[in-house]
């Protein structure tokens, strides 16, 4: 598949179906696999042969699903995982262990901020934040001779930040880590980081490639770039016998190209068990056969709404990249030239009074947590999600009290202005 474009790729890969066999992906609902002898089923144990035998470690549904993935973003090898939190745990935990540390943009989503902010550290892995817009000399300064991955989102969820991938991919590869980037947001059609350095991508799957709202689900995808034996003394897990499995060296067995991936199969799929269901596999697949086409129709509409937005007398400030003005714009032109996504925040001059009503008149835009599905959403972080803060609490948090996330669908973009030209007409002068 990978001489294709994108666009075919979306539709097309990972799956070729031989002579007679279903044109569609089918749905291997089987939670084991049965052989004829106990060696035929002891060289799966041993990853002597490739195979099934138990659906929690891994599934020929899945695995086709995934490899559509790589192909999209032109990777080497790729896992479904049961979320986006479970797909940013096991690319960090794959890599990282008790007394390890992390460099990761500060700029990411509240959930993986928690989990390696709270529940990693628990673990003994210790994270240095750094801002996505920092210096290379302030980079560069966050290592420590522990340091074993960093981490940033291409644009932040919700912070709308554009991460300069280049730059810190080169860092990262200067001090001998590799570079793990959070795809969720642009998704492979607008954005690959492979093509700018980066080594591991992960994905919440739940947003626009399923696209949805209908399967929870994640993604983990190997660039096969990173050579792990050159930087043996730093990752043993993947440079040393694992006696749990007979002694195998993954990076010796299976290569660059499939010893990150082997790995977190074997072990941490088998140990933790967080794999995604075979039903919502073949969801997942049937949101991306039409990821580019929803994905155009998604940032036009964020373009047409955030330029409605920019020049409305009672909206004080927009965050788009796909804005002229906008702070993360000329890294958008770099790393996002056919688009970025759907999803717009912005700042009603009333503050936390004028978004209240605001919200309260959409008629068409839905009160949702959820973002990056087909129909559009909305936000107010300090009438919902936040409501315990006060307004300075708020804005330390970086969601002050005016701002209202929208994540635009593929409606009619006319529909969708109306809807907010409506809302902010409530809005008292
Ligand atoms: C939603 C999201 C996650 C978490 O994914 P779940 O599928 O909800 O577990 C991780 N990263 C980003 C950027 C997200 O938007």
């Amino acid at each position: 598949m990978s001489e294709y474009k994108i666009n075919t790729k979306c539709v097309q890969g990972g799956y070729t179906p031989g002579n007679g066999e279903p044109r569609q992906v089918p749905i291997i609902q089987s939670t084991t696999f049965k052989y004829d002898t106990s060696e035929d089923m002891g060289k799966l144990f041993d990853l002597e042969a490739s195979g099934y035998f138990y659906t929690r470690l891994q599934n020929p549904t899945n695995d086709t699903v995934a490899a559509k993935i790589a192909d999209m973003e032109g990777g080497t090898a790729a896992m479904l995982t049961s979320s986006g939190q479970a797909a940013n745990f096991f690319a960090l935990f794959n890599i990282c262990q008790c007394g390890d540390h992390i460099v990761s943009s500060s700029s990411i989503y509240g959930g993986t901020f928690n989990l390696i902010s709270v529940t990693m550290a628990k673990m003994g892995i210790e994270t240095t934040f750094v801002s996505p817009d920092c210096t290379e000399e302030e980079l560069n300064a966050a290592f420590r001779p522990n340091t074993k991955a960093v981490f940033g989102e291409t644009i932040a969820n919700p912070t709308l930040t554009v991460l300069d991938i280049e730059l810190f991919a080169r860092v990262a590869h200067a001090h001998g880590v590799p570079l793990i980037i959070d795809n969720t947001f642009p998704t492979p059609v607008n954005c690959r980081p492979f093509e700018w350095g980066a080594d591991i991508v992960t994905h919440s799957t739940t947003k626009y490639m399923d696209g949805h709202g209908a399967a929870v689900g994640g993604a983990i995808v190997d660039s096969g770039h990173f050579d792990w034996m050159a930087h043996k003394e730093k990752f043993p897990g993947l440079c040393t016998p694992d006696e749990s499995y007979h002694g195998i060296t993954y990076a010796e067995k299976f290569g660059n190209g499939g010893a990150f991936i082997t790995k977190a199969t074997a072990q941490l799929m088998r140990d933790f068990g967080s794999i995604q269901s075979p039903q919502n596999a073949f969801l997942l697949n049937l949101g991306l056969e039409s990821l580019h086409v929803r994905m155009q129709r998604h940032c036009e509409n964020g373009q047409a709404v955030a330029e409605f937005l920019q020049q409305h007398p009672k909206v004080a400030y927009v965050n788009y990249c796909g804005l002229p003005g906008d702070k993360y714009h000329a890294l958008a032109e770099k790393y996002l030239p056919n688009g970025s996504c759907g999803v717009v925040s912005f700042g009603l001059k009333g503050g936390r009074e004028a978004a209240s009503i605001f919200m309260k008149s959409l008629k068409l835009a839905a009160i949702e947590t959820h973002v990056a599905d087909a129909r559009t959403c909305c936000l107010n972080p300090a009438s919902s999600t936040h409501r315990q803060m006060n307004d300075e609490q708020l804005r330390e948090a970086g969601v002050p009290a005016e701002l209202v996330r929208m994540s635009c669908g593929i409606e009619d973009k006319a529909d969708l202005i109306a809807d907010l030209s409506q809302a902010l007409d409530k809005i008292p002068e």
